[in-house]
This record gives C-alpha cells, structure tokens and sequence, in this order.
C-alpha cells in the first residue's frame, strides 16, 4: 500500500479546503492513511508533515507499520497530543477534526489542551469529510484483498452447505462458518453472522440463535470474513424441503431485483438509479412495502462505508468502489429472503466479487 500516496492526496484535498492542519481520529481512516493497525492511535497532517500518535503498547508495532508518518509515543491521550503538535506547528492556523468521528466530551477535552487564545478557533469542524472520498475509490493493492476476502465467504458458502440440516442450532451453523473462517486465515468475521431460519428469516438482521433450522422454510446466512483489514459481505437465501408456489415466486422476484440491481453497477449511475433498478422489479411484483432496507453500502476496511445504495441517493460510482447489492423481502411471521454479492465498479460497468450460486438451492 502506499500510504506516501495517500497523504499526498488528503493533502491536496486540504489545500483545496484552505486548511492547513487535519486532525485523523477515526481507525479505519489512520490506518488507510499511515497503515498502522493498532487500537490506539491519532494522526496530525499538516501541508509539511505527518505524525502517527500512539501509546507505549504500539511502539514496536508502529514503527514496523508506519513510514509515511513520523511515529511519536506519548504517555496520555494520542489525540490530544495530535491537537498539542499541531498547534505548535508553524503555519497551521487552523486544524479540521472530522465530527462524524468526534465525541462533544473529546472535543472539549482538546480545547482545553490548547493555549487559551487557541481554544475558540483553532480547531475546525469539517464541512465534508476528507478521507472518506478517498477511501470509497479503491485502489488495485485494496482491490485484490478484496476480492481474496470475498473469495474466502465464497468457499464458505459452499462448505456450510455441505453442513446445515434440519434440526441443528442456528447458533451452531454461525459457529462452524466462523471456525472455517479462521480456518481459510480470516483474522475475523467482518460483522455478527445472521443465520435466519424458518419464520426468522422475516427479521433482516437475525443473529444466530438457539432456534433450530426447520424441516420445511428458508434460511438466510449473511456473513463476511477480515483479510488483512479488508472485510466481505455476502447473503444467500437456501430452502429445506421444497417451496411452496408463492414462496419461490417471491424467490424468484428478489434473485430478479438483485440481478437488475448488479446490472445497473457502473461508473456514472448514481446510487439512488442503481437502488430504483432493485426496487423497481418488486415494486412491480408487488412486493416494495416487504422491501424494508436501502439496496447496498460500500465496503472496504469497513463493513459499512460511502456510497450509500439508496432511494434518491446522488453520490455517482465511480471505477475502484466496490458495493454490495443486497435487496430482500420480509413478511412478519412468515417468511424472509435476500440475495447480497459484492460489485466492484469497473471502467465499464460491474464485476461481480462473490460468484456463489443464486438459483434457489433446495436442501
Ligand atoms: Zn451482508
Ligand atoms: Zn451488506
């Protein structure tokens, strides 16, 4: 990865902001920027330079990680000793901090480190977030882990097949994807698996529970495995026994919206387009009300990131983003499915990452 790169375009980004300082608190952006992996830590840009703050724990760690910032240890909170550094810097008047990512609590606790004229204005909330953008276009380095993590829910899609019956915990079917998971070199799952049976497969986010899986109705598994930072996510819908008319009719209509949804995935469509491709089909089978969720997310160092697939959502894709396309039905008390792939937006349109069968699988 080169982080070398990466500072260089945040600072770009804060030239073109007229800032002259950045405060980086939330994880997942310091370590896109810097590649440090630790729990602990804040990153100070400035237009000159980049310092990695962090704690004693970290100081091997960092120095094994880090190049593109000079890596200071420090004894008391690695963001207010972010905030301290740039206020000591010549020529940074201002500093931006991201308040998605900033607690009123810690806000007030940099100020009161900052020399008391400094305090009111040195410190600048920012208008629209600087690493994200950057962060929502993948480069090639992010693009290979993730189609590798991708890859892994892939095989284990096909193992836990091999695994689930009639009669077993839920709980049991989360536990045996997630040892194979670690198995196939996962650090982690990328989120709490959902392994939704019988009537639960109504609930979109059915973690794992002692239910056992039904002789006759669907399950859903959604799951998604960390390979080196970069998480996956994918959701297949399967039945035991075999369907009824309109439950595989309505099978039928999400594995249509979700294909239409995949085909609408290129550079330029804007997000709330490629969420109207999936919602479109089930409106017309009659099935938009029991479509209760926004179409997709990005997904990179976070399970849930920019661009938001939604209904009037304008960000447009752009070639580097990856999505998911994830549209579902649920009815209370009867029944649910969903579909989920990952799509990263290529030059020319979308390149399904997880390619797992979709055709109703009967068990
Ligand atoms: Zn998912
Ligand atoms: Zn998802």
């Amino acid at each position: 990865m080169d982080h070398f790169r990466r500072i260089g375009q945040l600072r770009r980004r804060l030239t073109r902001a007229g800032l002259s300082g950045l405060l980086v608190t939330h994880l997942p952006d310091v370590r896109y920027l810097s590649g440090f992996t630790g729990s602990s830590a804040a990153l100070a840009v400035t237009r000159r330079a980049a310092r990695l703050f962090t704690d004693g724990r970290y100081a091997t760690q960092a120095a094994e990680e880090v190049s593109a910032a000079r890596v200071e240890i420090v004894a008391r909170s690695a963001a207010v000793a972010a905030v301290e550094w740039l206020a000591a810097q010549p020529g940074v008047e201002f500093a931006g901090f991201d308040p998605a990512w900033t607690t009123v609590a810690e806000l007030a606790r940099w100020k009161s480190a900052l020399p008391s004229g400094m305090r009111r204005s040195f410190l600048s909330s920012l208008s629209a977030p600087m690493v994200e953008p950057l962060r929502m276009v993948k480069d090639e380095d992010e693009l290979a882990l993730i189609a590798q993590a991708a890859l892994v829910g892939c095989r284990l899609f096909d193992h836990i097949l091999g695994f689930v019956r009639p009669g077993i915990p839920e709980i049991e079917v989360a536990a045996e994807l997630e040892h194979q998971a670690r198995q196939m070199g996962a650090e982690g799952m990328s989120f709490d698996t959902i392994v939704a049976s019988g009537a639960r497969s109504a609930l979109p986010h059915g973690h794992a529970t002692m239910a056992r899986l039904p002789r006759r109705g669907f399950l859903t598994l959604d799951f998604g495995v960390i390979l080196k930072g970069y998480c996956s996510d994918m959701t297949r819908t399967v039945y035991f026994g075999t369907p009824k008319t309109n439950e595989r009719s309505a099978y039928q209509a999400v594995l249509e919206a979700q294909e239409a949804g995949v085909a609408a995935v290129g550079p330029g469509e804007s997000c709330g387009q490629v969420d109207e491709a999936c919602r479109g089909v089930l409106r017309r089978e009659g099935l938009a009300e029991a479509f209760s969720h926004s179409t997709g997310h990005g997904v990179g160092l976070e399970i849930h990131e920019s661009p938001r697939i939604g209904a009037g959502q304008t960000t447009r894709l752009l070639a580097g983003m990856v999505v998911t396309i994830e549209p579902g039905v649920y009815l209370a008390g009867r029944f649910g499915i969903r579909i989920e792939d990952m799509v990263a937006v290529t030059r020319t349109g979308g390149q399904v990452l997880t390619p797992a069968p979709k055709a109703l699988i009967e068990l």
